[in-house]
């Protein structure tokens, strides 16, 4: 259907005929641009000069439209006030702005009505395929976006921010050279010492991944996990964290007794088949008479199907393996299955312990937790410790454990043992 008021392509048409226009610049490698122009005041302009002072109005523009409009380009009315402008010939986004400008240049006399003359100003979003979009769909919709983007910053025209050729590029090259990281040895096992509050003495760590990257240099697991999730390098990541973490504890001094090896294992490995037997191997195959294996899951790894991974966790246990419940309080967990978890300890968020001295409700949901996990049996670390008072708030709640910044930030693995080894316990410790 067209327009009825001005002749041009009503939406669905236009949609249409994006459609096919860009499936065949897709074939040809041929460049779309894309202008939606949204006229200003409209509502206004139809209310106080009512229906047929709007409709000269629509008529002008799209008069101007049909001027700059050339062989090849599509014109359709999208909706009230808005229209679209399809370029068929543009080499980049250079050309299209070029054409925004030209349609609000020759809006710049105003239009006249019956009686009086009114300035119609437009605001032009503009897209291109294939740099801001790769189908017919986002570039309408990164046109509309960039749209609403330079009404919002009170700007003639609008030009969507990210690129997406270079986003792509960006994100596969890291993709590329992340799923090749252990080949090129650039993982880093990092660990960061975990203290007995009773004793003041070291009673193991957590290993953490870094990612030593030739280009970008140490990349903290928070930037490249979601990636590793993506591409599948979880599992290969989880083994290689593993048995680097249990030999590079095969090094580590008596002095301080039975230490652990925490080790972080994500819900989408504790989910596979092979999970149990992945890391019994491991345990195995690196010898140790005193570290013992920690693993830390987190409480979404026990959701999905509780019953599996409450059996897997057990099996371990029942092989002298450490069960960790990591950032505990942030995740779902219900009383009820406190009463079978198969866990060691509880890991409490760091956001709660770093909110400790702001947030009265911290305080209480630390001391709860501390309680609840000390009548169920178990242990307690609070993660995040990064000063004093706050260790001694824990030490006086019964807090079994503490990990953070107060003590060490995690390290690589040559230098935690000469950490280990030189150590003093902090025997000053205010009650
Ligand atoms: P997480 O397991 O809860 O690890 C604790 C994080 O808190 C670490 O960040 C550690 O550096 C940081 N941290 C410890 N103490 C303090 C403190 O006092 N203040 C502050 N601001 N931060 C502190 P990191 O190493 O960046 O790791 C972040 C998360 O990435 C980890 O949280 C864990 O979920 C994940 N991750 C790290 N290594 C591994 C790994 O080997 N495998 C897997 N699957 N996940 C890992
Ligand atoms: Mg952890
Ligand atoms: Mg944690």
């Amino acid at each position: 259907m067209n327009d009825t008021l001005t002749g041009l392509y009503d939406r669905p048409k236009f949609i249409d005929t994006l459609s096919e226009l860009v499936r065949y610049a897709g074939e040809y490698s041929a460049p779309v641009g894309l202008l939606v122009i949204d006229v200003q005041r409209f509502h206004k302009i139809n209310k106080n000069f009512g229906h047929s002072a709007g409709d000269v109005v629509l008529l002008a523009v799209a008069d101007v439209l049909k001027n700059v409009c050339r062989e090849d380009d599509f014109l359709a009315r999208i909706g009230d006030d808005q229209f679209a402008l399809l370029l068929s010939r543009v080499a980049n986004v250079g050309h299209a702005q070029l054409a925004a400008s030209k349609i609000q240049r020759l809006l710049e006399p105003p239009v006249r009505l019956e009686h009086r003359e009114i300035q119609c100003a437009v605001v032009v979003g503009i897209s291109l395929f294939p740099s801001y979009a790769s189908d017919a769909d986002t570039l309408l919709q990164t046109a509309e976006f960039a749209l609403e983007q330079a009404k919002l910053k009170k700007e003639p025209v609008g030009v969507p921010v990210n690129k997406i050729e270079e986003e792509i590029s960006e994100e596969w090259d890291i993709e590329v050279s992340l799923d090749q990281a252990i080949a090129r040895s650039e993982l880093r096992v990092f660990f960061q010492p975990k203290i007995s509050l009773a004793t003041g003495n070291p009673v193991g760590a957590e290993a953490l991944v870094r990612w030593d990257s030739p280009t970008r240099g140490l990349v903290s697991p928070q930037v490249f996990l979601p990636m590793a999730e993506t591409i599948g390098f979880m599992k290969p990541m989880t083994i290689w964290m593993l048995n680097s973490a249990l030999r590079l504890s095969t090094d580590w001094t008596r002095k301080w007794g039975r230490l652990s090896v925490a080790v972080n294992i994500p819900p989408s490995i504790l989910d596979q088949p092979d999970f149990t037997d992945l890391v019994l191997n491991a345990d195995k195959l690196w010898e140790r008479d005193n570290v013992d294996l920690c693993l830390e899951v987190v409480e979404e790894s026990l959701v999905s199907d509780i019953e599996v991974a409450f059996k897997k966790l057990s099996l371990l246990r029942d092989h002298g393996i450490r069960i960790s419940i990591d950032d505990f309080g942030t995740g779902y967990s219900s009383l009820s299955y406190f009463r079978d978890l198969p866990t060691d300890e509880l890991k409490i968020d760091q956001s709660f312990i770093k909110g400790l001295k702001t947030d009265m409700s911290n305080i209480h949901i630390v001391s709860l937790i501390i309680e609840m996990a000390h009548r169920f049996g178990l242990q307690v670390i609070a993660e995040g410790v990064e000063d004093r008072e706050i260790v001694s708030y824990l030490k006086k709640k019964k807090c079994d454990q503490v990990q953070g910044f107060y003590f060490a930030k995690p390290m690589p693995a040559e230098e935690f043992s000469d950490w280990l080894n030189a150590f003093k316990p902090i025997t000053d410790e205010p009650e």
